[in-house]
């Protein structure tokens, strides 16, 4: 187990980490989760993100997209709520925030600043979030400590600018989470997890028909939601990517090559049913 030093996430490693909540619980105590991306035409990424993060246990989801897709957005997820930029004004209302999936690269680089700035808390940062990093390196500097960052392996090597081999990779991550205090979640199989205290995980849970497109995405969502649910950045991590491995596992048993993002999302509720 991972108390011996063993750094290998697996299966009962996790339900000892589960936040417990009573029957008097009311949906403000499950978290409020804000998601923002989903430029036009990739606007299905915060769908994906925003069921997940609801399907992870979050009591209240917010999206922030184009106000051109508010309406897919809405008619989508009715469970969710479809912030506009007004409603980004105070950001010190929600308890997580997940940031990147779809935004698109022509976001202001001043606008991501203020968000990171303003939010004072530990965010999930992920795909174009990433890139939008790579691309304007100075904006490291307000990236919350214990935020959460999710890189693909091609996102890894934006971000740190070209790596070689795999060791090369994982120590670089370690480097990379020390420096900034951040846990860099380096996705594929195997996803490693390198924590700001020095400590790298390697997730047992997942499998390869979970290469698909917005496997990530819903990554993105259930990462948001153990966040907002008032789980330790290290915590939400290595539970998420269990989860969502777990749930890739449970669906693939089902879908094989045949599985898509959905299905990943669907069985969630699974993984926690299991581990009750
Ligand atoms: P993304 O590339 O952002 O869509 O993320 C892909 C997701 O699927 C990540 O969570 C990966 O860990 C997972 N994934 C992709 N390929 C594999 C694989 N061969 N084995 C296990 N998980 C995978
Ligand atoms: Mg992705």
């Amino acid at each position: 187990g991972m108390s011996e030093g063993r750094l290998y996430v697996q299966y009962k490693d996790i339900p000892s980490m589960h936040r417990r909540f009573n029957q008097f619980s009311h949906k403000g105590d499950f978290g409020r989760v804000l998601l923002i991306g989903g430029k036009t035409g990739k606007v299905g990424s915060m769908v994906l993100a925003a069921k997940a993060t609801l399907r992870t246990g979050s009591g209240l989801v917010f999206v922030s997209v184009p106000s051109s897709e508010k309406q897919i957005l809405q008619i989508s997820v009715p469970e969710a709520m479809v912030a506009d930029n007004s409603e980004l004004r105070d950001l010190s209302k929600y308890d997580a925030i997940g940031i990147g999936p779809g935004w698109g690269l022509e976001i202001d680089p001043d606008y991501f600043a203020e968000i990171l700035r303003s939010v004072k808390r530990p965010v999930v940062i992920d795909a174009d979030g990433l890139n939008l990093l790579a691309k304007y390196p100075r904006l490291f500097d307000f990236v919350p400590s214990g935020s959460i960052l999710t890189p693909h392996l091609k996102e890894f090597e934006r971000i740190v600018s070209g790596v070689a081999c795999h060791r090369d990779r994982l120590e670089k991550a370690m480097e990379f989470a020390r420096k900034h205090q951040i846990y860099i979640v380096l996705k594929g199989a195997y996803t490693s997890i390198s924590c700001p205290d020095g400590s790298q995980y390697f997730n047992s849970s997942g499998n390869k028909f979970m290469a698909t497109a917005g496997s990530g995405d819903v990554l993105t969502g259930v990462l948001s939601s153990f966040l907002g649910q008032g789980y330790h950045p290290k915590q939400a991590a290595l539970c998420g990517v269990f989860h969502h491995g777990m749930a890739g596992d449970l669906a693939g048993a089902k879908k094989n090559r045949g599985l898509i993002a959905s299905d990943i999302i669907e069985s969630i509720p699974e993984t926690f049913v299991q581990m009750k």
